[in-house]
């Protein structure tokens, strides 16, 4: 059994929450290249570049991208073989982010849901552990922004909403949405499993690459199509027109209960955050 000192925990997160807010990944930047170039709007233009820029100086100068630097979502996958020594993992990833965002001078916007009192530290995180083969642990934070987690649904269609149900609710969510998820987004879509796991699917969703394809024929098919029709709401970049209102659409899905279909749509702004590491 491999001993894993919590310390490396509370290290490796702390690191990722720091990169994650302050690196933008460069398929995001390579997406929002492919969007420069097919934008028609010179005032989209004009924000792709300017969105490109801001990713530049964050990188550069070690700065937020963002100034809402977002609830620490964090998932870890725990190889079933590895055996944490010194504490427990929740506290380890609550350290991890009070440490990340003090030393990082990200903002601190995690509050109780009626006063409105700060935590003051960025925690609770909101941790989904998975227990996985092997003796590795993998972790991933995925920093998300209020503003585009607002637009988010999870609803309960049902069976015979079918495919056309899902595209019809996606893009009205979107175009509902309008500028308010700071796009270009990209739309997390999850399908099947129960009430809680769509939501959670169409959050997963979000860490594939941008750029890369569906292994699912029939889900990538689904996915060009509902961003096909995202993208002729004209709602652009920032909300001010354009052609690019989202950069990519992602599905994740599951078998489903029979009299059900769940559906979760989890909107991610331009400030696509998420970095990992294994320890
Ligand atoms: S939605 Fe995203 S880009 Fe907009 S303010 Fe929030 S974190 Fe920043």
């Amino acid at each position: 059994m491999r001993e894993i000192e919590v310390k490396r925990i509370i290290e490796k997160v702390r690191d990722l929450c720091i990169e994650a807010n302050t690196d933008l990944g460069e398929d995001v930047v390579a997406a929002l290249d492919r969007a420069v170039a097919g934008e028609e709007s010179p005032v989209g233009v004009e924000i792709l570049k300017e969105l490109k820029e801001n990713a530049r100086i964050a990188r550069e100068e070690k700065v937020a991208m963002c100034q809402d630097t977002g609830f620490a979502v964090v998932f870890v996958e725990w190889g079933q073989d590895a055996h944490l020594v010194g504490g427990s993992l929740r506290e380890a990833v609550f350290e991890g982010v009070r440490q990340g965002y003090r030393d990082g001078y990200l903002r601190k916007s995690i509050c109780h849901p009626f006063k409105r009192a700060n935590t003051g530290d960025n925690t609770p995180a909101i941790i989904y552990t998975e227990v996985v083969p092997g003796e590795k642990v993998k972790i991933t934070v995925a920093p998300k922004g209020g503003g585009s987690e607002n637009m988010s649904r999870v609803t309960m269609l049902t069976p015979s909403d079918g495919m056309e149900g899902v595209k019809r609710f996606v893009v009205q969510r979107v175009k509902e949405s309008g500028p308010n998820p700071c796009p270009p987004t990209i739309v997390g879509i999850g399908i099947g499993g129960t009430f809680e796991q769509a939501g959670l699917l169409a959050k997963k969703s979000l860490l594939r690459p941008l750029g890369s394809r569906n292994p699912d024929p029939e889900l990538d098919r689904l996915e060009e199509e509902i961003l096909t029709e995202i993208n002729k709401l004209g709602i652009g970049p920032q909300g001010l027109g354009g052609r690019t209102t989202s950069l990519a659409v992602h599905i994740l899905m599951m078998p489903c209960h029979i009299a059900s279909l769940p559906l979760g749509v989890n909107i991610q702004c331009h400030a696509h955050r998420h970095k990992e590491a294994e320890i």
